[in-house]
């Protein structure tokens, strides 16, 4: 075979058979337990109007800044590839009027133009839950749990729950105060990236990777002490929350996330199975965003979960709870002998697909023995032969490829034979 000409973009990922099978299956482990939790399905463009991103995220995130796709159109719109779920639901929620509170959850791919990594892309998916317009701190605990369920489900028994509150707008500029005060007497330490963030988005600094950066960190005030009353409540209300659903956790006062419009809950899922210590996804509560893209006041909680990452992390062949494993289809191959019996062949697979079994058949091979190969190659199960002895008598030869044994069986016979093989 040739090397092919062209080669995917770099951060993109193929998903070949039956690598896609797996992701099919993630997705539908997803909507299972999402129903569960009373979400519903929400689907959005893969593109929105910039603004969508630059309102929601703030100016100073870095996603915007640096590592959005966006482009003028040919009728010179600013447009841009959504880099992550939750500012495109919360638009289609208010375009479309949708009666809040409400549930919703997606699945699909997102971009953004980061520094490819191990288990960091440019496209990639997400599968994702928005509560808008619930306040309780139980609906960020029952958020977590979905989360939790969601990894356990998939046989990442190591996943663990990281969690902190990043205070409200009545505390958290207090608190910013005292943080950027604390950074500039340590300036010299820092990276430059983070002098640089010093200013626009202190918070940010947590989720800094450099050594140095990471040792100021560790000192700097951290938001839990700075709550005021009513977010010092909320948080406390979360632990207990958790407590009561069973779901163990464990408090990181550097947690932030990296998105601007979080306030108070945020948490973030770890594992260890994707070499270092990473993160597969989190989330947090969203008060303001749904008010900052032209909306009521809307109190509104969910996550993102990295699916590319959690396949990286699922052990080979998951331990899949009864209900949750998606049909395996096998597959049948029609074998003929000759232009009078593919003829017969064509009405066969069509009535073998009718009762639900995955049938092909090898237009182009007139001889039967390529016809076998093409089988064997397609990974069939089995064949059914049509010839003209076959015909004559009213049976098909039905060849188990697993075994190569051959049996004839009578025309009204093979759905029910074929299904028996598969089994
Ligand atoms: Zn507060
Ligand atoms: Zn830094």
């Amino acid at each position: 075979m040739n090397t092919p000409r062209h080669s995917r973009p770099k951060g993109t990922l193929d998903f070949v058979p039956p690598v896609a099978d797996e992701l099919r299956h993630l997705e539908y482990v997803a909507a299972r337990l999402s129903t569960r939790f009373g979400f519903r399905e929400i689907v959005t463009p893969v593109f929105e109007h910039t603004d969508v991103f630059t309102k929601s995220s703030g100016d100073a995130s870095d996603i915007v800044t640096k590592e959005m796709y966006s482009f003028k159109d040919r009728g010179e719109r600013d447009l841009t590839l959504r880099p992550e779920g939750t500012p495109g639901v919360v638009r289609a929620v208010l375009e479309n009027r949708l009666r809040i509170p409400v549930r919703l959850y997606y699945f699909g791919p997102y971009f953004r133009f980061g520094r490819p990594q191990k288990g960091r892309f440019r496209e990639f998916r997400q599968y994702g839950v928005e509560a808008i317009g619930e306040a309780s701190p139980y609906v960020d605990a029952e958020i977590v749990l979905l989360g939790d369920e969601f990894f356990r489900t998939l046989g990442i028994s190591d996943c663990t729950t990281e969690l902190n509150s990043i205070g409200c707008r009545a505390c958290r500029p207090g608190y910013r105060k005292e943080l950027v005060a604390f950074l500039y007497a340590h300036k010299d330490e820092l990276c430059e990236d983070c002098r640089e963030r010093m200013d626009r988005n202190p918070l940010r600094v947590f989720d800094c990777k450099n050594e140095g950066c990471r040792e100021v960190v560790a000192d700097a005030p951290k938001t839990a002490g700075h709550l005021c009353d009513d977010c010092a409540d909320h948080y406390d209300g979360v632990k207990r929350a958790l407590d009561r659903m069973k779901v163990s956790y464990g408090i990181n006062d550097r947690l932030v996330r990296g998105l601007d419009y979080y306030n108070r809950t945020v948490f973030e899922y770890i594992s260890s199975r994707l070499g270092a210590q990473d993160s597969l996804g989190g989330g947090g509560r969203y008060d303001y965003l749904v008010e900052d893209l032209g909306g009521p006041p809307t109190p509104s909680s969910g996550f993102a979960l990295g699916i590319d990452r959690t396949m990286m992390a699922m052990p080979e062949k998951p331990p899949l709870p009864e209900g949750t494993q998606p049909p395996r289809e096998s597959l049948a191959y029609v074998v003929w002998m000759g232009e009078e019996e593919l003829k017969h062949a064509v009405e066969l697979a069509a009535k073998l697909r009718a009762e639900g079994v995955a049938t092909r058949v090898d237009f182009d091979a007139a001889r039967p023995k390529r016809q076998f190969r093409s089988a064997d190659a397609a990974g069939a199960a089995c064949c059914v032969i049509v010839g003209p002895d076959e015909l004559a008598k009213g049976v098909y030869s039905l060849k188990d490829l697993a075994t190569g044994e051959q049996e004839e069986v009578p025309v009204n016979m093979i759905v029910p034979r074929v299904r028996a093989l598969f089994r």
